[in-house]
């Protein structure tokens, strides 16, 4: 195996020479023109980062020969769809590795299709690392957390309004190039810590609070469309934003929201001023990234080109 990096990517990029062997072998073995097949149907697979951990996002790179037609994957039983990066034959793929996916080893298969109908298929062992996320104890007033049955039931159908945003996957990219922090603050309260509220153990926290002062701007990760403006019981007034391709930004807790559902936005506008409505003991933003359903570290969207 070796390591050689891809032009218009700094992503490294191995080229699993192994996996495409057997094939090589058998085009060589089966057809007298063993170079022009190959050449018609080969890919070269690359991912980033090279260790993948739980609630990274994870970047799925192939670049594939020219006159293939089809391209397609597969990871932990979902189908995976490719966007073409730039110009040329380089298509990308990102996976969320959800925080609580077990850690192991699993398969990722990607396959592709010449013209002629010829098919290629690389299978590639991805090694999911756990990842320490730690512990916290919070403590919050009785009634912060004890729900009575009216407020039980109002958050089990916030909780099924939610849902179906991620079921609702658009196929285009709206975001472009890097995303940003919605501000500046510092890690209050880090991505997946297990929370232990009043010695009781909880859901771990599935996006990454920051410090902020009481009406600070909250801007927009990327661009996309705005689809949830409101209030939910322990989000406060909340604004989830889709990038496309089933990637969302989540930001909590706001004081104001200054968008409306179905608006489009920049990178960097506006979205609301940091607050501390809903489930909250002080003025911060819960942000939070969903990625094809899967809660994944804000921080991995930062590291993405
Ligand atoms: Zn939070």
């Amino acid at each position: 195996m070796g390591k050689r990096g891809l032009k218009n990517t700094k992503f490294k990029v191995c080229f699993l020479l192994y996996g495409l062997l057997p094939l090589f072998l058998s085009i060589l073995f089966l057809s007298g023109t063993a170079f022009a097949k190959q050449k018609e149907v080969s890919l070269k697979v690359g991912w980033f980062p090279r260790k993948v951990e739980q609630g990274d996002i994870y970047v799925v790179n192939v670049l594939v020969a020219k006159g293939a037609r089809s391209l397609t994957g597969e990871f932990q039983g979902k189908a995976l769809s490719f966007y073409k990066v730039k110009k040329g034959r380089l298509f990308r793929t990102l996976i969320g590795i959800d925080m609580e996916t077990d850690p192991g080893t699993y398969q990722l298969v990607i396959s592709a299709k010449s013209r002629s109908g010829k098919a290629v298929r690389g299978r590639y062992r991805i090694r999911i690392k756990k990842r320490d996320f730690g512990e916290q104890r919070i403590t919050l007033p009785e009634e912060m957390v004890e729900l009575d049955e009216d407020t039980l039931k109002q958050v089990e159908e916030e909780g099924e309004k939610v849902k179906e945003i991620w079921t609702k996957e658009r196929s285009d990219r709206i975001w472009r190039g890097k995303f940003i922090k919605p501000l500046d603050g510092e890690i209050i309260s880090p991505f997946g810590v297990r929370r232990i509220l009043n010695d009781l153990p909880r859901n771990p926290h599935s996006g990454v609070d920051l410090e902020a002062g009481m009406g600070e701007d909250i801007r927009s990760s990327n661009a996309g469309i705005v689809v949830f403006a409101g209030e939910l019981y322990f989000s406060g007034e909340t604004v989830i934003v889709d990038h496309g391709r089933g990637l969302y930004t989540m930001y909590f807790h706001l004081s104001r929201i200054d968008v409306e559902e179905g608006q489009r936005v920049k990178k960097g506008e506006i979205l609301g001023l940091a607050g501390s409505t809903g489930r909250s003991t002080g003025p911060h933003l819960h942000w939070g990234v969903r990625l094809h359903d899967a809660r994944v570290d804000p921080f991995s969207l930062l590291r993405l080109r």
